[in-house]
């Protein structure tokens, strides 16, 4: 924790950068993104053309905006792109021209629930447009009489979707996945602060000078990205066991962890025992079908099992989706709390031991090879009461070649030093091997 001291500010100054750019699924502000994120890491950004075929979707044509905005018949702006990017419905067509408030009025979103917000609003996959409004710019539109000019002066075009990636190898070719989403125009919540909050845990790994596992950093737009980077990535996504979805990590609110589509993957229990270590109390979201790129990643074909660790979780603020969530709700000190909860959590991840039993079916028989511990023997002290025998039984059985010690050791919630004798004993005997 003592690495991170002094990266508030560092956050905070790339949230100021970043948090005016008007994102999208697609677009020069996506490749402008990636390109301050490449000060952090090295990141390569890759293209992938319009009308590519990726799974059950394509590729879109890429959107360019140039401007937008709605005057009344005297010349007076009500809305303007220049004020706010989240003003056009992002993927809206072009429109130049006059009509009155009837013909206009389905086309304008306001916020439900909170009038000074901008709500943000997508058509990426059916043409239309719109203007997203706060409720005080909705009801002066609404009270204009006379026709009202409309322009949205925007391109739609066969270009490409950007992504970036960044390999790290490690010891082991087995990998972990890491990823974020970068289709957001500026909030700050959802999810500039995911974008940065990777670049840094990146720029953490970039440190050390040897890691065991190797791990895969993925920035994409969410949904077709993550889709198009698994379809081109087929191979490689197919052997990852474990993923991290990045997402909502700045807020001033309460921290929780989404769980993995198999919620006795233990990575489960890794980010719990992360999250533990705050000693402030945490909500825990069962898998969902809704959700993040986790959705992608842990799809049939995949099942990768994903967790999100997320400071005012999407769907959970009131800000979510609107123009209040924005550098008054997030700074650079909140997300650097996440993440400490990421790098402890990677730490965890990174020092996992995983061990495979030579014998796959049936118990092994212990008496056979002299290693039936004696009963009433001595108890090592942080067994949780379990005696040398449970212990040998429960490892022979949870080591598979997947499973790590640590993660016994948290199940069981016995001391791993305990359990790294047995295992030393079991090695000794040929019965396991580390993977
Ligand atoms: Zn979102």
């Amino acid at each position: 924790v003592e690495l991170m001291a002094g990266e508030a500010d560092e956050i905070d100054a790339y949230l100021r950068r970043l948090f005016p750019l008007a994102r999208s699924i697609t677009g020069e502000p996506n490749r402008q993104s990636l390109r301050v994120l490449q000060e952090l890491i090295p990141l390569e950004v890759h293209e992938i053309p319009s009308g590519t075929k990726v799974y059950d979707w394509t590729i879109p044509d890429e959107w360019r905006l140039h401007r937008a905005w709605i005057e009344n018949s005297s010349g007076r702006r009500l809305v303007d792109f220049a004020c706010s990017n989240l003003h056009v419905v992002s993927y809206s067509v072009a429109v130049d021209r006059w009509m009155y408030w009837a013909e206009l009025a389905p086309h304008i979103h306001s916020h439900p629930q909170l009038p000074k917000a901008i709500p943000y609003r997508t058509s990426y996959y059916e043409s239309n447009w719109g203007f997203c409004v706060t409720a005080a710019q909705y009801d002066e539109l609404a009270r204009e009489t006379r026709p009202l000019r409309v322009l949205i002066d925007s391109e739609l075009f066969p270009g490409s979707l950007t992504y970036g990636e960044l390999l790290l190898p490690g010891t082991s070719t087995q990998e972990i996945l890491i990823s974020t989403y970068i289709c957001h125009p500026s909030m700050a919540n959802d999810n500039l602060s995911g974008m940065l909050l990777t670049a840094f845990l990146a720029k953490h790994l970039l440190k050390k000078s040897k890691l065991r596992w190797s791990y895969r950093f993925v920035f994409v737009p969410e949904t077709i990205g993550s889709i198009a980077y698994s379809a081109l990535n087929e191979q490689a996504m197919k052997k990852i066991d474990i993923g991290l979805v990045v997402a909502t990590v700045g807020g001033p609110g309460k921290f929780s962890y989404k769980q993995s589509w198999n919620p006795l993957h233990e990575i489960n229990r890794l980010a719990e025992a992360s999250l533990a270590k705050l000693e402030e109390d945490f909500d825990r979201y069962p898998f969902d079908i809704h959700g993040s790129d986790e959705r992608q990643y842990s799809s049939q074909g995949f099942q990768i099992n994903c967790i999100t660790v997320a400071k005012d979780r999407y769907y959970q603020y009131d800000e979510y989706h609107s123009s209040l969530d924005n550098l008054s709700f997030v700074n650079g000190s909140q997300i650097e709390k996440s993440l400490t909860i990421y790098v402890d959590l990677l730490e965890r991840i990174e020092s996992r031991r995983i061990f495979d039993c030579r014998i796959r079916h049936g118990e092994v028989m212990l008496s056979r090879r002299g290693i039936y511990p004696k009963r009433g023997g001595e108890l090592l002290p942080n067994t949780n009461d379990y005696s040398e025998l449970d212990l040998t039984l429960w490892l022979l059985r949870f080591c598979d070649g997947r499973r790590s010690l640590e993660d016994m050791s948290l199940e069981l919630k016995v001391d791993i030093e305990v359990l790294l004798k047995i295992v030393e004993k079991l090695t000794h005997e040929n019965l396991l091997y580390e993977i």
